[in-house]
């Protein structure tokens, strides 16, 4: 079956209330991260953001959070046949993992991770192939929210982790790429 992808539009929408989840994490003095679901015609199911400087909650990510808002709507899936999940960045190996135990079957994200891809990785390890082969992934769609996205983490890791701030400036948009 093939995997329901939002118009443009909506793509750039749905982003963009990720970021504006990632900016209130910020507020809170999170990290900036943030996570919105939504069913492939486009109505929102939950929203969550980072509250792990604000709660001391190691596992209060921003997807965990959006999953958990979920509830028990998200098991039953939406009338139209399955969930899509954007983050302002792509995800870590926990929320991953959230998002793989989930029956999201769609992940958009608008910055790839500078420091190595869950995605990837999990991709390539063999772990639970007929799922992963099933979550579609749409990476770095909408180069404005990508900007917007890398200069928010980069703000961050400048105070927090400036050698992840160094790799993010060097990261090159899409269309650049080989
Ligand atoms: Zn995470």
């Amino acid at each position: 079956m093939k995997p329901p992808i939002h118009t443009s539009d909506m793509v750039h929408r749905f982003l963009a209330m990720a970021l504006d989840e990632a900016l209130a994490a910020k507020r809170e003095g999170s990290q900036p991260a943030g996570a919105v679901i939504a069913s492939a015609s486009g109505d929102l199911l939950s929203r969550g953001h980072n509250h792990v400087l604000a709660t001391g909650d190691i596992t209060a990510h921003a997807e965990i959070d959006a999953l958990r808002q979920a509830g028990f709507a998200i098991h039953r899936g939406p009338p139209d046949g399955s969930w899509i999940m954007y983050v302002s960045a792509e995800p870590c190996f926990m929320c991953l993992g959230g998002i793989i135990m989930s029956p999201i079957e769609t992940i958009v994200f608008p910055l790839d991770s500078p420091v190595g891809s869950p995605v990837d990785i999990v991709r390539h390890s063999g772990y639970l192939p007929a799922r992963m082969a099933r979550l579609a992934v749409v990476r770095e769609p909408d180069i404005e929210i990508r900007e917007r996205s890398r200069e928010l983490l980069i703000e961050y890791y400048l105070v927090h982790d400036p050698d992840r701030a160094r790799l993010l400036r060097n990261t090159k948009p899409p269309q650049d790429h080989p």
